[in-house]
């Protein structure tokens, strides 16, 4: 079914029609995160959006090449290219390999999304399985003159590369007004100007990740993994580059530069930012103390939390609210999402046990254009959940014999529900079979009492061992038999 997407774009501030550059393929790159700590909600949320873009552009038919990187070199602390690699640094604290730390990180990463029910990307790429990429870029930037080299490192001339492009294209601000606004560098600088930015940083004698270059031992700026690797994945333009949106002024902003540098061509056609997570209002951060983790949110195990909540809810409350703006954590939100999107997946049950009537007292059609309507209209999430309600609603009340509905409209619903709460939002009913466990493990056992009581030995001993091979042991004593798992 063609459906007319139309996606907010940060380039040009307006929402677009979104045409790719080579239809149906679409090439979509998101940075992804560095791994030097646990992935925090606020990365959950940036990554869980994009789940949902991937998920309905795949569903529309698009054959979607999405690409998310690990950053496990080169991001230092500060966004002006000072203090130390985050990694490295953690590695030192730790006494433990760089590579440690990433292995630790990358895998704690993966395990939050999986939880969450993200879907992985087509490729993820690594910044240290692309040095020689990144070394290659710095090479057409000195050649084209967009930079300079000082003592081993090399700088990103930002000046110059205004004087013909716009560098603030993306972030809307002048480089005048950047200019005023960024401190003035000090006498060890070794950079021109003060908005310049480094490519390739040589490498003190105690830092620990370095690699040979033309120019010094050392380490690739951060901005670079990404020019680097998004044009090896995706070629010189492509169709998406996202990330949240405090990449906007530096990261996001020196990749356009390093790109336009190289290859005479901004890199993306749409940029699709995610707003913040804030917590009661304030922005999350281990200084406010108001920050957690997601398995801290999963068992409640916070101060600040009143109890825990499950990955889906979690989920569902992060798509409750737009991509583009803020969403405010607070236990009430929290609870009152629980008991939404309980109510949704209680509906979802609930539809397989519907009987269908002769005559129809409701209209599918119109909810399944809303809901292609709501996603559409730059991927609202939120309008698209409120259909869902009107299409639980529907299904209660059917339930109740209040309304009735015909076999066509029946299956329509269902494959409205399959299509939009499973495939696109990605939420799943978390009371899985594996909850009614016990209760299935304690009638078998009933079942087994009842063949012995009978003398039917043969029986009984057949459900024992059958148990015994998927990993349930049965303990027979004067109290009756219980069940552990081995
Ligand atoms: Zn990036």
């Amino acid at each position: 079914m063609k459906q007319n997407v139309f996606v907010y774009n940060t380039l040009t501030r307006t929402k677009e029609e979104f045409i790719p550059f080579d239809a149906p393929y679409v090439g979509m790159y998101v940075c992804g995160p560095t791994v030097y700590s646990d992935a925090h909600l606020g990365n959950a949320r940036t990554y869980i959006s994009f789940d949902l873009i991937f998920r309905y552009l795949t569903h529309l038919g698009y054959k979607v090449r999405y690409v998310r990187n690990i950053t496990d070199a080169g991001h230092l602390e500060g966004d002006a290219d000072e203090g130390e690699d985050k990694i490295s640094k953690k590695a030192k604290l730790a006494k433990l390999e760089p590579m440690e730390i990433v292995q630790k990180y990358s895998t704690g990463f993966h395990d939050v999304m999986r939880t969450f029910n993200v879907l992985p990307p087509s490729i993820e790429p690594t910044a240290t399985g692309h040095i020689i990429e990144q070394i290659e870029l710095v090479k057409i930037m000195l050649e084209r003159g967009y930079a300079y080299e000082v003592n081993g490192s090399v700088y990103f001339d930002v000046e110059k590369y205004n004087n013909t492009q716009d560098y603030g294209i993306l972030s809307g601000r002048h480089l005048e007004d950047l200019l005023t606004n960024t401190r003035t560098l000090g006498g060890q600088d070794e950079k021109r100007g003060k908005l310049d930015f480094a490519l390739w940083i040589k490498a003190k004698p105690e830092h620990l990740m370095k690699w040979p270059s033309p120019w010094s031992m050392g380490f690739p700026g951060w901005h670079l993994e990404c020019s680097a690797m998004s044009h090896k994945y995706l070629g010189e333009q492509f169709d998406i580059h996202g990330g949240g949106l405090d990449l906007i002024p530096t990261h996001h902003t020196n990749e356009v530069a390093q790109n336009v540098a190289c290859y005479g061509k901004s890199p993306a056609k749409y940029w699709v930012h995610t707003n913040m997570l804030t917590v009661n209002g304030q922005k999350m951060s281990k200084s406010l103390g108001n920050s957690f983790l997601p398995h801290e949110l999963f068992s409640g195990d916070n101060l600040i939390l009143n109890k825990g909540y499950s990955p889906m809810t979690v989920r569902f409350f992060m798509l409750q609210a737009h991509y583009r703006s803020t969403l405010d954590f607070s236990n009430d939100a929290m609870e009152a999402s629980e008991k939404g999107f309980k109510r949704l997946m209680n509906a979802c049950t609930l539809i397989d046990s519907l009987k269908p009537s002769v005559e129809t007292e409701v209209e599918i059609q119109p909810l399944l254009t809303r809901c292609y309507e709501a996603l559409n209209d730059d991927f609202n999430s939120p309008i698209l959940i409120a259909e869902l309600f009107e299409a639980s609603r529907i299904i209660n009340s059917v339930h109740d014999n209040k309304l009735k509905i015909d076999e066509a409209n029946l299956e329509l619903l269902k494959a409205v529900i399959n299509t939009f709460v499973t495939n696109i939002l990605g939420l799943k009913n978390e009371q899985s079979s594996s909850d009614e466990l016990p209760q299935v493990l304690d009638f078998v056992v009933n079942l087994r009492n009842e063949a012995k009581i009978n003398r039917d030995y043969a029986t009984s001993d057949k459900i024992r061992d059958g148990l015994q091979k998927i990993g349930f042991q049965l303990k027979d004593s004067k109290e009756g038999t219980t069940w552990n798992k081995v």
